[in-house]
């Protein structure tokens, strides 16, 4: 009986690996241009059985013998089994929002623009009264997919409890993920303390790059401050890799040697913009999709997920599946955070894009950190009460002024359930956020302020990449020397006066 039990989990395991293998393969043919259309769905049919309510109530009757490393490995399969349950109960309304979404079109001054273009234009569109006419446009669309959003989620809050958890971020607690009341306390206090510095960088900012007051900006305003126009130039396009390749070597990786990350830089016409990393097989193929459009943001973009491609490709072949693949993927984001933020740092942007004077570009950096950070937090507390409520009717009221107090800006009312992040991937990026600059701390008592430019900083990097999400951030952090996970790292870089 123990060896069947045995025989299945490993097969359960070996099919997961190969969907996630499947999964990435899939995406990767999209984003890299070869593939018109992105299907999943043909995906998940050819594992029927992977998502099953069975696999699951066999996993946890498994989990529940299980003790110390064989159980942490069963709490993140557990996870990952729920969230692909939770997934598959609701993917017909997911898909029916989703194909919505792509054939949408609204019509802007007599020409037709597809739906998912209206972000981009909000972000190159200078002048305000037209970006509040191509909001509104967007707001059209988005007031017809509510309904579908709103059965989706109603669905969404039935499973949960199907599976008798009052709601997803009790489960989410119960699988090993994070105390969800004690990361909001932590926030709630980040909040207080960064509010006024927040206001007063978005005033000036905002005055200086969109040329509005604050009582005049609302949320559609945003990107264009995001893209950030006049920094455009210290970021060429045509520098983007050498400058990645650069950096990486000082830290004594050599992106061009590494056979295992398949760096794809080939022009093609239906390619997308960017940078994408993609694990398909966890060490030994990791594709990294590469398309430099320049700018802060772009090379912000690929740093980030360079950091991605380099923690994957590190992580050692020995580690078992759920190590390698699940797990708190705040690890992960915080390896990509580490990266991305090189872009702020004054000697990185000195020895790699010859910018000296860094001082305004520093400045409306630290702004847009304080942005997202405020932003996820803001996400993170909704959700917790959606999930709470479990009512959309109840929940426009609640967006507006959560997101308006937080973000210091006017929420469009039809952005409510779009923005409900149901699985709780900000935590992800809120417990990174938090993590990361505690992992610089070390490496700079370690391998010096310029950790990025000494090979010992590659050095300790590589032997935390070797664990893959084998250990959480709460778990690294007290390997450290920290207590855990705080915010007061964070507070520094964000609050330096
Ligand atoms: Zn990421």
């Amino acid at each position: 009986m123990l060896e069947a039990c045995l025989m299945n989990l490993s097969s359960l395991r070996e099919m997961a690996e190969d969907f996630l293998q499947d999964v990435q393969e899939e995406i990767y043919q999209q984003v890299a241009g070869h593939k018109r259309k992105l299907d999943i769905g043909a995906v998940h049919a050819r594992y029927p059985t992977l998502f099953s309510r069975d696999s699951l109530t066999f996993v946890l009757e498994q989990r529940a013998k299980a003790q110390g490393e064989e159980r942490r490995r069963l709490d993140y399969l557990s996870r990952f089994l729920a969230d692909g349950y939770l997934a598959r109960g609701v993917s017909q309304l997911t898909d029916e929002i989703a194909s919505r979404e792509a054939s949408a079109v609204v019509d802007w001054q007599g020409k037709t623009v597809p739906f998912r273009y209206l972000a981009v234009m909000l972000a190159q569109e200078s002048d305000p009264a037209r970006r509040k006419a191509l909001a509104l446009l967007r707001d059209k669309v988005l007031s017809q997919l509510n309904p579908l959003r709103a059965e989706r989620f109603v669905r969404r809050c039935a499973l949960v409890r199907e599976l008798s958890y009052d709601s997803y971020p009790a489960l989410m607690e119960d699988f090993g993920g994070p105390h969800s009341a004690s990361l909001r306390a932590l926030l709630e206090d980040l909040m207080a303390e960064t509010d006024v510095a927040f206001t007063e960088l978005l005033e000036e900012a905002l005055l200086d790059i969109v040329g509005l007051s604050l009582d005049q900006t609302q949320t559609h305003d945003i990107p264009r401050l995001i893209r950030a126009l006049p920094f455009d130039r210290y970021f060429p396009a045509d520098k983007a890799l050498n400058c990645l390749h650069n950096t990486l070597q000082q830290m004594g990786i050599h992106l061009a040697e590494q056979s295992n990350i398949i760096l794809d830089i080939a022009p093609r016409d239906r390619k997308k913009p960017g940078a994408f990393a993609l694990p398909v097989h966890i060490p030994d193929k990791i594709y990294f999709v590469v398309q430099p459009i320049g700018g802060q943001d772009d090379y912000q973009a690929l740093l980030h997920e360079a950091g991605h491609a380099e923690h994957w490709a590190h992580i050692s072949p020995a580690q078992p599946f759920e190590f390698k693949r699940l797990g708190d993927d705040a690890v992960t984001e915080s390896f990509a955070f580490l990266f991305e933020h090189l872009t702020t740092n004054r000697q990185w942007l000195r020895c790699h894009l010859a910018l000296d004077q860094s001082d305004v570009y520093l400045k409306f950096a630290r702004l847009v950190r304080l942005y997202k950070i405020r932003r996820y937090a803001a996400r993170f507390f909704y959700a917790l009460e959606a999930y709470a409520l479990a009512d959309p009717t109840l929940l426009a009221d609640r967006y507006l002024s959560l997101f308006g107090k937080i973000l210091a800006v006017q929420s469009s009312p039809e952005m409510y359930l779009k923005d409900l992040d149901d699985q709780l991937y900000a935590v992800c990026y809120l417990r990174a956020w938090m993590f990361e600059p505690q992992l610089k701390t070390r490496l700079r008592d370690q391998a010096g302020e310029h950790w990025f430019q000494a090979r010992e900083g590659g050095e300790i990097l590589r032997q935390l990449w070797q664990w893959g999400q084998r250990y959480g951030v709460a778990e690294l952090a007290r390997q450290l020397g920290d207590d855990g996970l705080d915010s007061q790292a964070l507070r520094t870089e964000l609050l330096p006066d």
